[in-house]
C-alpha cells in the first residue's frame, strides 16, 4: 500500500516508524497510509529549513515573488489532479474541491506582490541629517500546522506569504488527507524553491510537539479545532514563539422577516450542507426573529434537504459527499442523538442515510433541528457535519445576544433588506467576519481572515496584510551622516528637535 511521504531539502523521505491510515471516506476503505513523523524526523526538517535560510532571507523579493508567478501557472494547470486527490480522500464534491483551490491560488497571487508588500516606511530629516525607515525582515525558520477540512486552501493561507517574506517553512498538513498537500508542495519546488525553503512532514502530536519544543522554529501558525488551538497557543507563547492560532466555530444566520427569504434559503443550503458541513464557516445555525420567519424557511428548506444529491465525492454533479472519517460520522451522528434527547424537534433525519454502491462510506444526510434552545449541546457545540438547527427568537436584539453570548466567534451573516438592522448588527455582532445577505463572508485574499473570542488565539488574523505583519518582524533604523569636520559635544538631554 501507497505510504505519503514526508518532503524534505527536495526529496521524498519515505517513514521510518509510525504510520497511519488514510481513508477513502466515500467507500470507507483504507486506501492509503501516511508517515507519522518522530522527532528525528522533524530535526531533518528544521535542520534543512535552517541551512536554506541565510540565502532565501537575501534572495530579492522579486525573485522569491516570481517562483509564486510560476506555482500559481502550475497549480491552475494541475487543478484536476490535485481536486481529485483532495475529494479521494476528504471526500467533497471535486467542485467544492476546485473551489478551495482557487481560494488558494488567490494567495499565492497576493504573494506575488511581495515587492510592493515589503516596502518599508521612510522619513528623511527625522533631525539634523537623520534619516530613519522600517524595514520588514523576515523571521527565520516558520512552521504552519493545518486541518483536514481545506488541505489544499489552508497550508496556501500561510506558506506562499511566509516564504515570500523570506522565511522557511515547515507544514505539518493533516495526516487524514495528506496527498493533495503533498502534491502542491512538490509543484512549488518544480515552480522553482531553493530545497530545505519548504518542507512538508505529516504527523500527529509528536510531531507538532517537536515543533512547539524547538527553539529553531520561531513562529507558529496552526489552523484547527478550539481545544488544540488552545494548547498550542499556550505552549508557543510560553517558549517566546509568535502564534497564530485559528480554532472552531458554530455560525449563525438570521433570519430577519423582510428577508428575500429564497434567496436566503439557496444560501443556507449551500452554507450548512457544502462540504458536509466540515467548514469552519459552515452556517450551523439559523435564527429566526418570529414564528412566521422560522415556519416558512422549514417548509422551504425541508423539500431541498429532502432533495440533496449525495455520493462519492469523486464522482461530477452532486451537492455534498461524505464525512471525513468513520469517528466523524459516529461524532456527528451522536449529537443527532443527542438533540432528540434533550427535546429539538427532528425535522429531516440524515442518520439512515444508505448510498447504493457505497454502503460503507462515512455518509450522513442533510439533517435538520427546528426549536433549538441555546442549552442544548447541538447548539453549543461545533458538530462539523451536516446537521442545521433553526433557534427561535423575538427580535434583533435577543438573536445578537445569543450569538454574542456564544463562546465561539468566527463568523456569522444577517439576510435582511434593511439597511438600519444590517448596519446595528455589522457595528454590534461580536464575530470576527460578517456577512449582510452573504452566507459565507470568507475575506479575499487581500483582506484578512480571522474570528473573535475562542476562534482565534494571537493578535492578527491570518494571510492578507494581517500574515505579512505575523511572518515578519520590524526593524525601524535611524541613521546620521555628520557633516564633514563638525565636531559636536555630548549631549546629556535626551535628543529631541526640541
Ligand atoms: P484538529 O484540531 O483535530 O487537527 C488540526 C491539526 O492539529 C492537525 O494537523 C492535527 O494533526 C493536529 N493535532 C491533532 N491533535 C493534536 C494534538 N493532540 N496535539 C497537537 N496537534 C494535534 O482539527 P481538524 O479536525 O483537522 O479540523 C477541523 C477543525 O478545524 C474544526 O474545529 C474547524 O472549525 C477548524 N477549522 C478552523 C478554521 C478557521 O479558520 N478558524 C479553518 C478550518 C478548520
Amino acid at each position: 500500500m501507497t505510504v505519503v511521504a514526508h518532503l524534505i531539502h527536495g526529496e521524498l523521505v519515505a517513514a521510518t516508524g509510525r504510520t497511519a491510515d488514510v481513508y477513502n471516506p466515500s467507500t470507507g476503505e483504507v486506501s492509503k497510509q501516511v508517515a507519522l513523523a518522530d522527532r528525528a524526523t522533524l530535526q531533518q526538517a528544521i535542520d534543512s529549513a535552517k541551512s536554506a535560510f541565510p540565502a532565501w532571507r537575501n534572495t530579492p523579493p522579486a525573485k522569491r515573488a516570481q517562483v509564486m508567478y510560476r506555482f500559481k501557472q502550475l497549480l491552475e494547470q494541475h487543478e484536476a489532479t490535485i481536486s481529485q486527490l483532495i475529494s479521494e480522500e476528504h471526500g467533497k464534491t471535486l467542485e467544492d474541491a476546485a473551489g478551495e483551490l482557487k481560494r488558494g491560488i488567490e494567495n499565492v497571487e497576493f504573494a506575488c506582490g511581495a515587492p510592493e508588500l515589503l516596502k518599508g516606511e521612510y522619513s528623511r530629516n527625522v533631525g539634523p541629517n537623520i534619516d530613519a525607515w522600517s524595514d520588514l525582515q523576515p523571521i527565520g525558520v516558520v512552521a504552519g500546522i493545518t486541518p483536514f477540512n481545506f488541505p489544499a486552501m489552508v497550508p496556501l493561507w500561510m506558506y506562499p506569504l511566509a516564504i515570500v517574506c523570506g522565511n522557511c517553512f515547515i507544514l505539518k498538513p493533516s495526516e487524514r488527507d495528506p496527498s493533495s498537500t503533498l502534491y502542491i508542495a512538490q509543484l512549488l519546488l518544480e515552480a522553482g524553491l531553493p530545497k530545505g525553503v519548504l518542507n512538508v512532514v505529516h504527523g500527529d502530536k509528536e510531531a507538532v510537539d517537536a515543533l512547539i519544543e524547538a527553539p529553531e522554529v520561531k513562529a507558529l501558525s496552526f489552523v484547527g479545532s478550539t481545544p488544540i488551538a488552545e494548547y498550542i497557543y499556550s505552549e508557543g507563547t510560553k517558549r517566546g514563539k509568535r502564534v497564530q492560532a485559528l480554532g472552531g466555530a458554530k455560525n449563525h444566520a438570521v433570519l430577519m422577516p423582510d428577508a428575500d427569504l429564497d434567496n436566503a434559503v439557496s444560501a443556507l443550503m449551500g452554507a450548512a450542507y457544502g462540504s458536509c458541513g466540515e467548514r469552519c464557516m459552515a452556517i450551523s445555525v439559523a435564527v429566526c426573529v418570529g414564528d412566521q420567519v422560522a415556519d416558512a424557511l422549514v417548509e422551504k428548506l425541508v423539500p431541498q434537504i429532502q432533495g440533496l444529491k449525495i455520493g462519492a465525492g469523486t464522482s461530477c454533479g452532486l451537492d455534498m459527499g461524505p464525512l471525513v472519517t468513520g469517528a466523524a460520522k459516529e461524532r456527528v451522528t451522536g449529537y443527532i442523538d443527542a438533540g432528540v434527547a434533550q427535546g429539538a424537534s427532528l425535522v429531516v433525519d440524515g442518520r439512515d442515510l444508505v448510498v447504493a454502491g457505497n454502503e460503507n462510506g462515512f455518509f450522513v444526510g442533510g439533517t435538520l433541528f427546528d426549536r433549538v434552545t441555546p442549552e442544548m449541546s447541538i447548539y453549543t457545540d461545533e458538530i462539523f457535519g451536516p446537521v442545521l438547527c433553526i433557534v427561535r427568537v423575538g427580535s434583533l436584539e435577543a438573536a445578537m445576544q445569543l450569538i454574542n453570548d456564544h463562546e465561539y466567534g468566527n463568523g456569522t451573516c444577517i439576510f435582511t433588506r434593511d439597511g438600519e438592522s444590517a448596519r446595528l448588527f455589522c457595528d454590534e455582532i461580536e464575530v470576527g467576519m460578517v456577512g449582510v445577505n452573504v452566507p459565507l463572508p470568507v475575506p479575499v485574499s487581500y483582506h484578512s481572515f480571522g474570528g473573535w473570542k475562542r476562534s482565534l488565539f494571537g493578535d492578527l488574523h491570518a494571510y492578507g496584510p494581517d500574515g505579512v505583519r505575523f511572518y515578519t518582524r520590524k526593524k525601524a533604523i535611524t541613521q546620521r551622516w555628520p557633516q564633514r569636520a563638525s565636531h559636536e559635544a555630548a549631549q546629556f538631554a535626551f535628543p529631541s528637535n526640541g
